[in-house]
């Protein structure tokens, strides 16, 4: 099928989500490289939404996934039968992170994790209200959107969940909003879509402090930011603060659709009873997606990849210095390049896609260019990139 026969198919019958999709079309995908059907190279530059961290077409991952496709794929909806790739997978996590975050819930999606992680906090606690922050984003069902700070995303879905607070981020005097009537509160780290915004230590101490000082669990959002992406595999582990539900998706799945909220089990024991089967999912850690996930966990792990994102992140702030660039934010592999205005990203980003380098924009910071490689970027390739990003700012006019 030609090329262009196949864009009037994806515009007619594959359901869209903006009046303006870039509809390229790719048909092999190596390392960081994307190729298109007359076998053009772009360079990746965010991942597919932060997810290939990894690159693409890792073969550790492939045969994971080839491995387990031979051996079965659905047989039972989820937490009935033991299912290998979910139990290898869940154990090799809790030996990663903290004793509290032992107990793995699989999901099919972000939001889907966001929405058991909601849950599981009114289910213990009793409590109805639930905090987030302006700015947030944690996904498109209807839990996940209420806690998404964004009026603008929300208001044609409206009535969305009651008892939803928004904090301002990284606003140490918004704390006291959060009482013993708020169930949790719900926080990224590292908070993408608005810009890659980081907030200070001593703030995120007092967030925990406070969370627990009023019984409130403490929810990080980490579906963009683990993995690896910011320096550390979660970024609350660079923070030093402990979440009571750690929340993960995206890069999680090896580039299959994989989340989890994962909590202490004693905390995660409230979802066994009272309601019996009050959350279930059918295909939530499917053992294909856990495959791929705990293979491309291994990778991370054995090759350090964390360990080198701040280095990488520091060369792109380095060598993004120009006059039309504002400030390059972020953490990590996950940073936001800010200019004046969105008309000036989006020919940055329109220049890019046509010189060979795909980029885009974040949902609350339309003047800030994405850049989440994968992490297996190299130096040469960070500076072919920041050379296009450079070279698109001279055609400009200011
Ligand atoms: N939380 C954050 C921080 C995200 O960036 C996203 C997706 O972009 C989500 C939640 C939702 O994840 P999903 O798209 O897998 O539902």
């Amino acid at each position: 099928m030609t090329e262009s026969l196949n864009r009037t198919r994806f515009l007619q019958h594959v359901a869209q989500t903006s009046d303006f999709p870039p509809a390229m079309e790719f048909v092999k995908a190596d390392g960081v490289r994307l190729f298109d059907a007359n076998g053009r190279a772009f360079l990746d530059l965010i991942s597919g939404i932060s997810v290939n961290n990894l690159g693409h077409h890792h073969p550790e991952i492939t045969a994971a996934i080839h491995e387990q496709v031979d051996r079965h794929l659905h047989l039972m909806v989820y937490g009935e039968f033991v299912v290998t790739p979910q139990v290898e997978y869940a154990t090799k996590l809790a030996s990663l992170l903290p004793p509290s975050l032992s107990s793995v819930y699989f999901t099919n999606s972000g939001a889907e994790a966001i929405e058991g992680a909601m849950k599981l906090a009114k289910r213990f606690t009793g409590r109805t209200e639930i905090a987030g922050f302006v700015n947030s984003y944690h996904g498109s069902t209807q839990g996940a959107l209420s806690v998404t700070g964004d009026p603008e995303l929300q208001r044609n879905f409206r009535p969305l969940l009651p008892d939803i607070l928004h904090l301002r981020y990284n606003h140490p005097e918004d704390l006291s909003k959060i009482t013993s009537r708020t169930a949790c509160l719900i926080m990224e780290p590292v908070q993408a879509e608005a810009g890659c915004l980081v907030p200070n230590a001593a703030y995120l101490n007092a967030v925990r402090e406070r969370c627990t000082q009023t019984g409130t669990l403490l929810i990080f959002d980490e579906i963009q930011t683990g993995m690896g992406r910011t320096g550390t595999l979660f970024a609350f582990q660079d923070a030093g603060v402990v979440p009571d539900v750690l929340v993960t998706g995206k890069a999680f799945g090896g580039g299959m659709p994989l989340g989890a909220f994962i909590a202490d089990k004693k905390l995660m024991s409230v979802l066994t009873n009272h309601p019996v089967l009050g959350h279930i999912t059918t295909f939530g850690g499917h053992p294909v997606c856990c495959a791929a996930g705990k293979a491309a966990l291994e990778v991370i792990v054995r090759e350090q990849l964390y360990a080198t994102a701040e280095e990488k992140g520091q060369l792109f702030k380095t060598l993004l210095v120009h006059p039309a660039i504002r400030e390059v934010s972020g953490k990590g592999l996950l940073l936001a390049v800010r200019f004046d205005s969105y008309e000036i990203n989006k020919s940055v980003i329109d220049h890019c896609m046509a010189h060979g380098l795909i980029t885009d924009w974040f949902l609350f910071a339309p003047d800030c260019l994405r850049i989440a490689p994968p992490l297996i970027i190299t130096e040469a390739e960070i500076r072919e990139a920041c050379a296009i990003i450079l070279s698109s700012l001279s055609t400009l006019t200011f």
